[in-house]
């Protein structure tokens, strides 16, 4: 249920309002927006009655909200949510480049292509440390140094990081970086969501290879539920049966996002094609349909990398894309297509 109030409500009443309806168990999130201000009630507000509430001095209107995700509807707070790392702002008009190799290598290897990440553009650095492999037998990442190698990084550059997570166990271990991802193959780990919903970094989650959007915002919802409501949302690709791709990027998911929740949408070009010569085509069809940032695998030896060296861009390719990428958004930003 949503409670949309007047403007400038007076306090005593809209403190007993919310007293009141604590009482009964509903948790109100309050919601000041740039035209009114909303409280969004999450609780088993079946029992509220709609029409008491709507009756109130200082209420407007009052609107049930249908939708399983609550915190995580753009009903509850219609203002984008913009979420700040560092001197970087993820959403609410800006585009964020968040790009590095899939799997952190070595020492030299990570701070060699954060430098000329950094030089051209990019103002996230990412890189796998925990790798959630298809098969055993393949490099499952360097683990805490791989972390440790990516702080350093971000010393030498100031880049904030952005790494994925696979376990519980492995939360301590994340207490110093930026952003911590969920990847596709645990968007519903919902133990792990919910421990991430106790905790205050940002959490981007990659959307699961057969998961629908409600699907997807429920996990959102695990997060913020929790209290934490930094949550960044990332689209690679789902899973089709079409096989020249490794999946399929569905850029619907940008515009449907907007309209069904307030958080940030960022765009993997990488997974979602698995080839490198597709980034570049795919990364500004992703601008152009108002995505709030894209994460990009680059690999300064793409032939030799560990992982998902056929889906790297080269530097070079990332600072010429990371220009037009820019300019684009600029355009965009004077000339808005919807
Ligand atoms: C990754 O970002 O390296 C990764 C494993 O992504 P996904 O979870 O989307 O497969
Ligand atoms: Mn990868």
């Amino acid at each position: 249920m949503i409670v949309i109030l007047k403007q400038n409500p007076n306090a005593v009443q809209l403190d007993s309002l919310i007293a009141w309806l604590e009482e009964k168990h509903i948790s109100v999130q309050k919601s000041v927006g740039t035209s009114h201000t909303i409280l969004g009630l999450v609780g088993d507000t079946a029992a509220i009655d709609a029409d008491l509430i709507a009756a109130l001095d200082i209420v407007e209107d009052v609107k049930r909200v249908q939708e399983p995700y609550k915190h995580a509807n753009r009903k509850f707070h219609p203002d984008p949510t913009v979420i700040s790392v560092g001197d970087t702002q993820i959403g609410g008009g800006t585009l964020t480049l968040m790009a590095g190799p899939c799997s952190v290598e070595s020492e030299e290897q990570i701070v060699t292509i954060a430098k000329q990440l950094k030089e051209s553009g990019a103002t996230i650095l990412r890189g796998g440390a925990f790798k959630p492999r298809t098969s055993p037998y393949s490099f499952q990442g360097l683990g805490a140094e791989g972390l440790e190698l990516l702080k350093i990084a971000r010393a030498e550059t100031g880049l904030p990081i952005v790494t994925e997570i696979m376990n519980i166990d492995q939360l301590p271990l994340f207490a110093d970086v930026d952003i911590i991802q969920v990847g596709a193959r645990n968007m519903q780990n919902f133990d792990l969501l919910k421990a991430l919903g106790k905790q205050d970094k940002p959490v981007m989650i990659k959307r699961g290879m057969c998961a629908t959007y409600e699907e997807w915002l429920m996990s959102a919802e695990y997060v913020m539920a929790g209290g934490n409501h930094q949550v960044i949302l990332c689209e690679r690709g789902i899973r089709t049966y079409e096989t020249y791709t490794r999946n399929t990027l569905d850029l619907a998911a940008i515009p449907v996002m907007r309209r069904l929740t307030h958080l940030p949408i960022v765009i993997d070009p990488s997974h979602a094609t698995g080839k490198a010569w597709l980034v570049p085509q795919l990364a500004p069809a992703a601008v152009a349909a108002g995505a709030d940032g894209l994460i990009l695998e680059v690999h300064n030896d793409p032939e030799h990398a560990v992982c998902d060296g056929p889906q790297s861009i080269r530097p070079e390719v990332f600072a010429t894309l990371s220009e037009k990428l820019h300019s684009l958004h600029g355009f965009l930003a004077a000339h808005p297509m919807q």
